[in-house]
């Protein structure tokens, strides 16, 4: 896989570029067709580190095209935008950026994150803690930090521009900005039976898929079709299951960015821009990522 570090993707203008995230540029093939290129980079606390992690962005990758080939395969009907993971002519003469990058449909994007949550944590904790809810919906008293839910919960939050913050909303609100009854009982159906495809799968490989984040857009005939990256530890909150039940009541070892978080805070670098992360920190980083991706794949890189 990539050698290299990639923080900034370079494509020689080869193709008009039609958005860049934290991580991924996205680029368009044509009227049908984008490009997903993932670079090295990562994020902690929302801001970009200065520098990458070698083989992050082709762990990304790999580790979604794993996911678009199994979860068609456990969730019936399913549709996905992957294409393939071949690049385009127009980019052969830059064959390193093949394991960075997948080619999708491309679709109307539906306006929301439809997120799912089989663990309480992060801000649907925080919610819980003021007023016993998670996005609106009531939850029974007494739960514990990283507690298993009684069952997967639908909680979709809005899709913010770049550089503003996602907020969650009730399952109502998200249906109200869908705007068509049937797609959204569609979203909500596809999103828990493929968190529970994930999960399952995940925990056989020693993984506890807290929560997750997917996206979806509607083809020319309008059917609800899974995009964006899946199943990575970008989107995807993985602990490891060994040490999930000694660690209830507090915040759970992540199985990516624990390295990296700790020495930010330890450092009281958290939230801060320009930050140049030590060789050290990088190594142990890009080992988790690794990890996870063999783990889950049982393929080694
Ligand atoms: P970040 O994730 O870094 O916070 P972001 O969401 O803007 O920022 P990306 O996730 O890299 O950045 O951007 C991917 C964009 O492409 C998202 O807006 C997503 O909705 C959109 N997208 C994903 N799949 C498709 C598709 N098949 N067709 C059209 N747009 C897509
Ligand atoms: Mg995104």
């Amino acid at each position: 896989m990539a050698s290299q570090t990639v923080v900034n993707i370079d494509i020689q203008g080869k193709l008009p570029k039609v958005a860049s995230g934290k991580v991924r540029d996205l680029y368009a093939i044509d009227d049908d067709k984008l490009l997903f290129v993932a670079s090295d980079r990562i994020s902690a606390y929302d801001v970009i580190m200065d520098n990458g992690i070698p083989g992050k962005g082709a762990l990304l990758t790999a580790m979604s095209i794993y996911w678009f080939n199994y979860l068609p395969t456990q969730v019936p009907g399913l549709k996905t935008h992957y294409i393939n993971n071949s690049l385009p002519p127009v980019l052969s003469s830059l064959p390193e950026l093949k394991d960075r990058s997948m080619q999708v449909q491309r679709l109307r994007v539906i306006p929301i994150e439809s997120i799912v949550r089989g663990y309480i944590t992060g801000s649907g904790w925080s919610e819980y803690m003021k007023s016993g809810t998670v996005n609106g919906i009531t939850l029974p008293a007494g739960l514990i930090e990283g507690q298993k839910l009684p069952k997967p919960l639908w909680t979709p939050s809005t899709k913010a521009e770049l550089g503003g913050k996602d907020e969650n909303i009730s399952p109502e609100k998200a249906r109200e900005l869908i705007d068509n009854a049937k797609v959204a009982a569609k979203v909500e159906e596809l999103s828990l039976a493929i968190y529970t495809a994930a999960a399952a799968r995940a925990e056989e490989t020693g993984i506890v898929l807290a929560d997750t984040k997917f996206e979806f857009g509607l083809d020319a005939d309008d059917n609800v079709v899974l995009v964006d990256e899946v199943l990575t530890p970008d989107s995807s909150r993985f602990w490891p299951k060994e040490t999930w039940e000694e660690n209830l009541g507090r915040a759970q070892p992540s199985f990516d960015k624990q390295f990296l978080r700790d020495w930010l805070t330890g450092q009281g670098l958290k939230g801060k821009e320009g930050v140049k992360v030590p060789e050290d920190v990088v190594m142990k980083t890009a080992e988790k990522y690794r990890e996870a991706y063999e783990k889950i794949t049982g393929k080694s890189t």
